[in-house]
């Protein structure tokens, strides 16, 4: 996707307050993509920094929730492209937290600085300190994130699956699928960036395939436009009338997917 100068020029105009969706998870992201602190024993970790024209509204966000920017001790990211990681570099810069990512991406983002902007000027250069080993877990002292390569958006989409706690102890099985949209398999896009792997609805059809069965308790958009999260803000409780419990969403996105990209399938 090519991004409206509007995201550039008037980005106040996507901002939302943030809200608590999990005990230990909050949505600090803005109206077009996400983002999410988790509260852990071992710093504040989050997942996805946004454009850099945002990143101001994101640390707002992170302050209205009593939380300090400052706090931040790791970064975890979804996949290379502008409006995940477009702010990486000035939220590793102010709180000096460590940075994650998928090989596969960051390799990509070197080599391709052109694919990861999407035509935009302003996604800044950033460094990683680990890359993603989906056999082992990411340790955060309570918190536990396992990170599972989900090829197809980008060679190097990662998707998140974090386990949560209740104050009673019950577990919360939540997962951020690291990016869906389908506009990396277009004509379009190939026209405009001729070296982009075109074979990339392959990869997308397997790692959905891998994902059936998964058990999700709590569903994390990577956008807000793909679950009903905006209406629920807010509303979050203790326990399981917590409204953003949804143990169908994750599973019918995924049969959902696979429908569709079968017609990116090359024939
Ligand atoms: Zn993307």
């Amino acid at each position: 996707m090519v991004f409206d100068n509007f995201f550039i020029n008037e980005p106040w105009k996507m901002e939302v307050d943030p809200f608590q969706v999990a005990p230990h998870i909050y949505y600090v992201g803005n109206s077009y993509v996400g983002s999410y602190l988790i509260e852990s024993s071992d710093g504040l970790i989050l997942i996805d920094q946004g454009f850099s024209e945002t990143v101001h509204m994101l640390f707002e966000s992170i302050r209205k929730l009593g939380f300090n920017p400052k706090d931040i001790k790791h970064l975890l990211i979804s996949h290379g492209h502008v409006d995940h990681c477009g702010g990486t570099r000035l939220v590793q810069e102010y709180t000096g937290a460590k940075v994650y990512m998928s090989q596969i991406d960051y390799k990509m983002m070197k080599e391709h600085p052109e694919w990861v902007s999407l035509g935009n000027v302003n996604c800044l250069d950033f460094t990683v300190d680990y890359f993603y080993s989906d056999s082992t877990p990411l340790n955060f002292g309570d918190i536990e994130i396992e990170t599972k390569l989900t090829a197809g958006h980008t060679p190097g989409t990662t998707s998140f699956f974090i386990y949560d706690y209740d104050f009673d102890g019950t577990k919360y099985r939540c997962a951020m699928h690291g990016g869906l949209g389908f506009n990396t398999m277009r004509q379009d896009f190939f026209e405009k960036y001729p070296a982009w792997p075109r074979d990339l609805s392959v990869s997308y059809l397997k790692s959905m395939e891998s994902l059936i069965g998964e058990i999700v308790d709590i569903p994390l958009p990577s956008h807000p436009a793909q679950f009903p999260i905006m209406d629920k803000a807010g509303r979050y409780e203790d326990g399981d009338k917590n409204p953003f419990i949804d143990r169908e969403a994750f599973g019918n996105m995924v049969r959902k997917r696979i429908e569709m990209v079968q017609e990116f399938l090359p024939n």
